[in-house]
C-alpha cells in the first residue's frame, strides 16, 4: 500500500471504534465538529508527504525494499538520521502552530524502543514481531498513539499489591489462548488515541516478579473489540469574543482507554511476563520521547519569544534596561534548549542496534524546558501587562459607541493600531492559557512596581549591613 494521503487518514478512522465526547457516543471521528479539528491537525503529517517542499524531509526510501516510507518509521542508524527526525518534528510542529500533528511520533518512539528493548532481552520471537510490526507501519503508515500511562489507583502500591482497591489499575494479562493474551485494564491521558489507528501499549513503571502479568506491551488497532475510549473535553474554536483569525484552531485530546478483555494477537504482543525488563522499555520509551517533546517544544518556546518582543514593542518599553534583561533570559532559554536537542542527536549512543539520542543532553533539554517553562511564561505576561485578562472583548470593540473609545484609550505605540494590539493579547492569552498566572502576577502591581517598592523601602537594612562590614574592616570614618 505504501504512503496514504490525508483524506485516506481520516477516512481509516471511521471504523466503528468506541469513542465518547462529551457526553456523546461519536459515530466517525473525522468529521466531527470537534474532534475532526484533532484529526486535522493530525492530518498535518500525511500532507507534508505529500508536498514537495517537504518531503525530503517527511519521507526516506527504505534500504531493504526501496520503498518510499515515512521517515518517522525509519530505523535510526546514525546522529544525521536522528537530526532529521529532530527537523521533521520542529518543522511539523511549526506548521501546526505550536502543536506536534502526532500521527507518527510518539507511536515511532514507542516502536523503537519495545525494538531495542527485544534486542536487549535477546527474544528472538519478539525481535521478529517487532519487525514485522515496523514493516507494516511503514507499508500501510498508520498512524499511531503511545498507550503508557496506566491509572494507577493508590500510587504507593504495587500494581499486584493486594492492598489496591482492584487489580485492573494498570494492564494486565487475564487469560491467554492460542490467537493471543486477553488484557484488562485502563490508561489515561493518551493524546491521540481517539484519531488513530494503533494505540502500542507498553508498561508505565518498573515490575517486581509478583507484577509479571502486568509486565506488557503490545500494539492494538483502536476498533478492536472491547476497547471504549473517554475524551477530555476541549475547546475547539475560538470564541466569538476574539478577535477573528482564519488560521485554523489546532489542538489535541487526550483520552482514557479502557480494554474490557481485549484480545490482542500472539504477533502484536512484544512483552508479556519479562518484568525484569518492564524498567528497561520505560526508561527506553522516555528517552526516545523526551528528544521528542523536546523538539516540539522548541516552535512553542519561539512563540512566547515573539509574543514577549511583540508585545514590548506595542507597549513602548523594548528599550527599557529591565525589558531587554528579560528578553536576553528569554534567549537564552530557546537556544539553550535548540543547543541541547540537536547536541543529544550529535552525542547519540548506539542501543539494541539503534541510534539514540544522548541520555544526558536530551535530559537536560527537557529539565531546562519545563523548569523555566513559568519563568518564560511569567516574563510574556509581565511584558504585556494586565490587559492580557481585563482587554475589552471583540464583541465589544465592535460596538459602534464603544470602538472610538477603544481605539483612543487602548493605544499603546503610535505605530501600532489599537486592534493590532488587541490580537496580540488575544493571542498571549491563548499561549499562556492561565488567567491566573496574569491576575498573580499583575494584581496589587506588575512586578517591577513591587522590586522598585522593594529597593526603596530597603534603605534602612542596607545601610545596617553597610555598617556592619565597614566596623569588621574598621574603616575609618
Ligand atoms: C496533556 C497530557 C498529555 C499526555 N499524553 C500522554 C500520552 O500520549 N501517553 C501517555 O502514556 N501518557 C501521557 N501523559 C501522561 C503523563 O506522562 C503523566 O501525566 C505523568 O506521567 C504523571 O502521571 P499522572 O498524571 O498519573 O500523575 P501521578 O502519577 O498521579 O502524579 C501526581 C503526583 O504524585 C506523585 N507520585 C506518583 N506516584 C508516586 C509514588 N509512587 N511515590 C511518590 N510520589 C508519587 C508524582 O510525583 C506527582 O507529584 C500525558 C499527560 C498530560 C498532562
Amino acid at each position: 500500500m505504501g504512503l496514504i494521503s490525508a483524506e485516506q487518514y481520516k477516512e481509516s478512522l471511521n471504523d466503528g471504534r468506541v469513542v465518547y465526547y462529551k457526553g456523546e457516543k461519536i459515530e466517525n471521528v473525522a468529521t466531527h465538529p470537534d474532534l475532526g479539528v484533532c484529526a486535522d491537525l493530525m492530518a498535518i503529517d500525511y500532507e507534508m508527504a505529500e508536498n514537495p517542499e517537504f518531503r525530503d524531509l517527511a519521507v526516506i526510501k527504505d534500504p531493504e525494499s526501496g520503498a518510499e516510507i515515512s521517515r518517522y518509521y525509519y530505523k535510526p542508524q546514525n546522529a544525521d538520521d536522528l537530526l532529521k527526525a529532530h527537523e521533521l518534528i520542529v518543522k511539523a510542529t511549526e506548521l501546526g502552530d505550536g502543536y506536534i500533528p502526532l500521527a507518527h511520533d510518539i507511536g515511532a518512539d514507542a516502536l523503537n524502543a519495545i525494538n531495542i528493548t527485544a534486542n536487549m532481552i535477546g527474544n528472538q520471537d519478539y525481535i521478529d514481531r517487532i519487525e514485522n510490526y515496523r514493516k507494516t507501519l511503514q507499508q500501510e503508515d498508520l498512524a499511531t498513539c503511545a498507550g503508557v500511562t496506566c491509572v494507577k489507583g493508590d500510587r504507593m502500591l504495587r500494581p499486584s499489591d493486594p492492598g489496591q482497591a482492584h487489580p485492573d489499575f494498570y494492564i494486565r494479562k487475564v487469560d491467554q489462548n492460542e490467537k493471543g493474551i486477553i488484557v484488562r485494564g485502563a490508561k489515561i491521558h493518551i493524546t491521540g488515541a481517539a484519531y488513530c489507528n494503533d494505540i502500542i501499549v507498553l508498561p508505565c513503571r518498573a515490575m517486581t516478579e509478583a507484577d509479571a502479568d502486568y509486565a506488557l506491551s503490545f500494539a492494538i488497532p483502536a476498533n478492536t473489540k472491547g476497547i471504549r475510549q473517554v475524551c477530555r473535553p476541549f475547546r475547539s474554536h475560538l470564541s466569538p469574543l476574539e478577535f477573528p483569525n482564519t488560521r485554523p484552531v489546532r489542538v489535541h485530546t487526550d483520552s482514557l482507554i479502557v480494554f474490557d478483555d481485549v484480545l490482542v494477537p500472539w504477533e502484536r504482543v512484544f512483552l508479556c511476563g519479562e518484568w525484569k525488563f518492564a524498567a528497561t522499555l520505560v526508561y527506553n520509551f522516555a528517552l526516545m520521547h523526551r528528544r521528542t517533546g523536546c523538539s516540539y517544544r522548541i516552535p512553542l518556546s519561539e512563540q512566547l519569544v515573539g509574543a514577549a518582543v511583540a508585545i514590548a514593542d506595542y507597549n513602548g518599553i523594548s528599550k527599557a534596561p529591565h525589558v531587554r534583561e528579560k528578553i536576553t533570559d528569554l534567549v537564552i532559554y530557546l537556544e539553550t534548549l535548540k543547543s541541547l536537542s540537536k547536541t543529544a542527536c550529535y552525542d547519540f549512543v548506539m542501543r539494541g542496534g539503534l541510534a539514540v539520542p544522548n541520555p544526558i543532553a536530551t535530559n537536560m533539554a527537557k529539565y531546562h524546558f519545563a523548569h523555566y517553562y513559568h519563568d518564560v511564561v511569567k516574563i510574556v505576561q509581565d511584558l504585556a501587562g494586565g490587559l492580557v485578562v481585563t482587554a475589552p472583548s471583540y464583541r465589544d470593540y465592535q460596538l459602534v459607541e464603544m470602538q472610538a473609545d477603544i481605539d483612543k484609550y487602548l493605544q499603546g505605540v503610535k505605530e501600532v493600531s489599537t486592534e493590532n494590539r488587541l490580537r496580540m493579547f488575544d493571542l498571549i492569552r491563548r499561549i499562556t492559557s492561565s488567567d491566573l498566572e496574569t491576575i498573580c502576577l499583575h494584581g496589587e502591581g506588575s512586578p517591577m512596581a513591587e522590586r522598585m517598592t522593594i529597593f526603596m523601602e530597603a534603605g534602612k537594612v542596607l545601610a545596617e549591613c553597610k555598617q556592619l562590614v565597614e566596623e569588621m574592616a574598621q574603616v575609618t570614618k
